[in-house]
């Protein structure tokens, strides 16, 4: 599933191919086929991330809702656009740009009532300007739940996902299983600074790097990477391999019904 960073820049992409013009709306599917003919001919007036949830706004009160689950994908491209596959549920066309969305959880028509309610039930995310960070540590902090756990729960903190969650616990020498209650104030001031960090770094870059400029691939001597997920990282999807910092075997194990990574030396409890 897609992290917090790329719903983020994905609000960035809608903006500026159809930000403030008007736009060709359709559902070839169907499945969206009476909203997108609501919205057809009018103009995109803001777009908006929050957590996994992106939302783009066409003029007051109308915002279309989408979350991209764990099989969704948007695409981009140049018009002129390609006939629409029936696989596409959403398509905006204007004279330059068109952009297909395929297989989301969700794309809806909302209010502005209706998104209300769903920032009401998404804890703070590090990259919106209105994030309070304390609010998510009132959460943690009296939660007996793994902070490997809770960094994943959406109601706490919104858009890490399990990347983020993994390389954020090993920079900060965390161990994951560590539980919330034991966290302290400045560990968690300092996680939650880093991840606003990451995760615009991530937007700007359309990918996940973490590691410090004294560990990169040219810094070590050491090869790049080889990953799908593209990003040079500490933990990730390296179970087994050695630790950048200390040369001791990557941990793997299930967490939070997704595989956690973690280096058992570096990060103590
Ligand atoms: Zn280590």
């Amino acid at each position: 599933m897609p992290e917090g960073h790329t719903i983020h820049r994905l609000a960035e992409d809608y903006l500026a191919a159809f930000g403030g013009r008007g736009a060709r709306v359709t559902s070839p599917q169907g499945k969206f086929g009476d909203a997108a003919a609501l919205l057809d001919g009018s103009v995109l007036t803001g777009t908006q991330a929050h957590g996994k949830h992106l939302f783009l706004g066409f003029g007051p009160g109308r915002w279309v809702h989408i979350h991209l689950g764990l099989f969704g994908k948007v695409g981009f491209g140049a018009t002129p656009a390609p006939p629409p596959t029936d696989t596409v549920r959403l398509r905006l066309v204007n004279d330059t740009a068109y952009v297909d969305l395929r297989g989301p959880t969700t794309c809806a028509l909302i209010t502005d009532d209706e998104k209300h309610a769903i920032h009401d039930r998404l804890g703070p995310d590090p990259l919106r300007p209105d994030a309070d960070p304390a609010a998510a540590y009132r959460r943690v902090a009296r939660s007996r739940t793994t902070i490997a756990a809770l960094l994943m729960d959406q109601k706490v903190i919104a858009g890490v996902g399990n990347v983020y969650r993994a390389e954020v616990l090993f920079r900060h020498g965390i161990d994951p299983y560590r539980a919330g209650k034991d966290l302290g104030a400045a560990e968690w001031d300092a996680i939650w600074a880093d991840l606003v960090d990451l995760m615009r770094e991530g937007v700007r870059n359309n990918r996940i790097d973490t590691v410090r400029p004294e560990h990169t691939p040219e810094a070590m001597g050491r090869p790049p990477r080889v990953d799908d997920h593209g990003g040079e990282v500490y933990v990730y999807r390296r179970a087994d391999l050695p630790c950048h910092i200390c040369g001791g075997e990557i941990s793997t194990a299930d967490l939070a019904a997704r595989n956690l990574f973690w280096c058992p030396a570096c990060q103590r409890s």
